[in-house]
């Protein structure tokens, strides 16, 4: 009897496709707001007040005469290529891998230096993830999936999936018309309350 029902359960799952969850890079599972802050802190000598930049993207909160260099940044050589990993993002993408269809994607092309250093990025913080589950692109509205994990508030309204808005001192100010999660933990309480991952 037992052996029927675990038989049973492994053609039921083997039947439902996985779920696909495209999952965001910066400010997702790269810190690209701690590196930017470093570096426009050593640059300028201003120390950055975290709090105070809530609702705004950092090039808007620094004074105009110091925008120029923090746009510079995602342009600069190895920019992308240090970032930090967000705590808690491989642990949570491992077991994720492990009941959905992951897919990283980042709207990368707009600084096409940034594309073999996110891809490098992913091959040694990510090793899991393989190439086919990567997908570096300008325009996010063209992504189907399930569920999108993302920081921007406009990547997620175009998606027409469950949307999953990753905290980050810029998005804030955002209306809570979208499931705002603060970090890795709060990913997993919701895939196990979806039932994509086991309780
Ligand atoms: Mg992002």
């Amino acid at each position: 009897m037992m052996e029927k029902m675990v038989s049973d359960k492994q053609k039921d799952s083997a039947a439902r496709p996985l779920v696909r969850i495209a999952v965001d890079m910066d400010e997702v599972i790269a810190d690209y707001f701690g590196e930017q802050v470093s570096r426009y802190e050593s640059w300028s000598g201003v120390a950055v007040d975290i709090a105070a930049t809530e609702g705004k993207r950092l090039r808007e909160w620094v004074p105009p005469e110091h925008r120029e260099f923090v746009s510079s940044l995602p342009r600069t050589p190895g920019f992308f290529a240090e970032l930090r990993m967000i705590e808690g993002s491989r642990d949570a993408l491992e077991l994720l891998s492990r009941y959905s269809r992951i897919y990283i994607v980042t709207a990368a092309t707009e600084y096409p230096n940034s594309l073999r250093e996110k891809f490098d990025w992913l091959a040694a913080n990510f090793p899991f993830i393989n190439w086919r589950q990567i997908v570096l692109c300008g325009d996010k509205s063209i992504i189907r999936a399930e569920y999108m994990i993302d920081d921007n508030i406009h990547h997620l309204r175009q998606f027409e999936g469950e949307k999953i808005l990753f905290d980050s001192p810029h998005n804030r100010k955002v209306p809570d018309d979208v499931h705002r999660v603060i970090d890795w933990k709060e990913v997993l309480d919701f895939f196990r309350a979806r039932g994509v991952l086991p309780a």
